[in-house]
């Protein structure tokens, strides 16, 4: 499948929190892990500030087996982000389904830089990110 495009918008994460990201995928590869988003929204840029660790009631849930219905939402959560355990950093059709907020961003082993990190609007288009240095 060709990946296109979003190129209306951009989204800008710091290194710092890519590393948290990366450090959560590693500790529990090969089971995802998964987290909530939470950021500034402007008309074209989205800057994510911060991870959200889910309640403890959907931890640990595979991506596909995730209760949704009770994933805390609010206006400043704007997407979310989740591992693969594969070099693959795609949305799968499960990802693409349970599209929660206006982003998602998937990160692939081996959780290691920017080649293992994509992110995608609820079409499946790509999504530019830049860094923000802090
Ligand atoms: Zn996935």
């Amino acid at each position: 499948m060709k990946v296109s495009m979003n190129k209306k918008l951009t989204v800008l994460v710091s290194l710092e929190l890519l590393d948290s990201i990366f450090e959560g995928a590693r500790r529990l590869y090969p089971k995802e892990v998964f987290l909530l988003l939470r950021g500034q929204k402007a008309k074209d840029v989205i800057r994510i500030t911060d991870l959200v660790v889910p309640p403890l009631a959907v931890y640990g849930y595979g991506f596909a087996n995730l209760p949704f219905h009770m994933l805390p939402m609010d206006f400043s959560i704007v997407g979310t982000v989740h591992s693969h355990p594969s070099r693959n950093t795609s949305p799968t059709s499960v990802d693409l389904n349970h599209f929660l907020g206006r982003i998602t961003m998937i990160v692939g082993y081996p959780f290691a830089d920017l080649q293992n990190v994509a992110v995608y609007d609820s079409k499946g288009e790509a999504v530019p990110f830049q860094l923000l240095e802090e």
